[in-house]
């Protein structure tokens, strides 16, 4: 009836991220934190092992993953360094929206270039004026024959300085609200859109994180994904997706917390002995492996309601909130077993502290994934 073992398939997979991260990804970590550097060289190799494109159907030339795949690849990704797996997973959040809601033939022409070259693409949903509420998104995109000209400024927009295509959520109704919403493909070449500044971030620096401007852009309607107004429905339906992944990025951070601190607790000596001789200390250790697990089995859990086709829209949050959390927690404690060197750049655990924190607010913030919570064991 139900099972825990994964396939050898799944295993393999694991297995290749899990040394790419070793061997890639955490060599060039805490570089790309210092400099802020946009490490290109290293997605060419994550894109040459198809870890860029694994979610992208088969019919299209990507690898097809299961929900639940993707979220075994993102684990060994997060505990590399989550700045870096976020800025390789954001084209699975741009592209998600075109193949939820778009024709055979958008697909074909905005998704299958994704797979033959490598290429950025970023999610436009987050603007100065609306964050958590998308419904006072204040872009506008307004008819104008077989065409529709966008304006209005994106912000925090992750690869938004290397994209080439851009999923932009505009109002074609401003007096709907959120049911006014609808999205457009915006190739970065059209005249008109231009990237902002490149933020200066707390954590997961080597991520890119910009502004993007649309001053009467022009896209054919053969653009839009979507009839008019679905732009609120698509958004979140590609939410539900996306959630279990950041969850599993999460998952992976605090692993790695969680694999220092032991490490450490094992090998500071005082009073005379290791740290980890005391309960306190065995306590914070215990509570970081339980923790680890449950959020582990949360976010398969969704993703496996995803890879059955079901409505996974609370368990995407459950998985999502208990993650990120989870993440900032044991990091902070990671953090404490460390005591005075935790804080010192020189040492791992205060970078996995300052990469945490953005699990808590990309994607939907922790209230905000209780929102939906309440929403769908109240209303549901
Ligand atoms: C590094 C980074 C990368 C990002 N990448 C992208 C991207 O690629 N694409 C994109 O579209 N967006 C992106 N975002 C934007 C991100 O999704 C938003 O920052 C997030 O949704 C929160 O919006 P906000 O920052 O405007 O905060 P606000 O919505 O202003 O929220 C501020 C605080 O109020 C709380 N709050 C708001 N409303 C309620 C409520 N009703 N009840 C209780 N509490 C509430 C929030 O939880 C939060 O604590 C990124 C953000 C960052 C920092």
């Amino acid at each position: 009836m139900i099972g825990f073992d994964l396939t050898q398939e799944q295993i393999a997979l694991q297995d290749m991220a899990h040394k790419f991260a070793a061997n890639e990804i955490r060599p060039r970590a805490a570089e790309c934190d210092r400099t802020g550097e946009f490490p290109t060289e290293l997605f060419g190799k994550a894109f040459d092992l198809g870890l860029m494109t694994g979610f992208i159907p088969e019919d299209l030339g990507g690898l097809g993953l299961s929900a639940l795949d993707a979220c075994l690849i993102e684990e060994e990704l997060g505990w590399g360094c989550s700045g870096i797996a976020t800025s390789m997973t954001a084209n699975g959040l741009a592209l998600t929206p075109i193949l939820i809601g778009g024709t055979g033939d958008q697909k074909k022409a905005f998704v299958e270039p994704f797979v033959k070259t490598l290429h950025y693409a970023s999610f436009c949903l987050t603007e100065p004026g609306a964050g958590s509420d998308a419904g006072g998104i204040a872009t506008t995109a307004k008819r104008d024959g077989a065409d529709y000209v966008l304006s209005g400024r994106k912000c925090f927009i992750t690869n938004g300085s290397h994209a080439s295509q851009y999923t932009v959520f505009a109002s074609t109704d401003r007096s709907k609200g959120h049911k006014g919403l609808s999205v457009f493909i915006v190739p970065r070449s059209a005249p008109g859109v231009s990237a902002g500044k490149k933020e200066d971030k707390m954590g997961q620096r080597a991520s890119d994180t910009s502004d993007v401007l649309f001053e009467d852009v022009r896209v054919s309607a053969a653009n839009r994904i979507g009839a008019e107004g679905d732009g609120f429905k698509i958004a979140m339906k590609t939410l539900d997706y996306a959630r279990p992944t950041v969850a599993a990025m999460a998952v992976g951070v605090a692993r790695a917390a969680f694999e220092l601190a032991m490490q450490y607790a094992k090998e500071r000596v005082q009073f005379g002995v290791p740290i980890a001789m005391n309960q306190a200390i065995h306590f914070m250790l215990a509570d970081m492996a339980m923790d680890i697990e449950a959020a582990r089995l949360l976010t398969y859990k969704g993703a496996w309601l995803l890879d059955q086709g079901k409505r996974s829209t609370k368990e995407s949050s459950f998985a999502k909130a208990f993650a990120a959390d989870l993440a900032m927690r044991v990091t902070t404690d990671a953090v404490q077993i460390y005591g005075g060197y935790g804080y010192m750049r020189d040492y791992p655990v205060e970078k996995l502290m300052r990469d945490a924190k953005l699990l808590q607010i990309y994607e939907g913030t922790s209230q905000i994934q209780r929102m939906v919570i309440a929403k769908e064991i109240m209303m549901r």
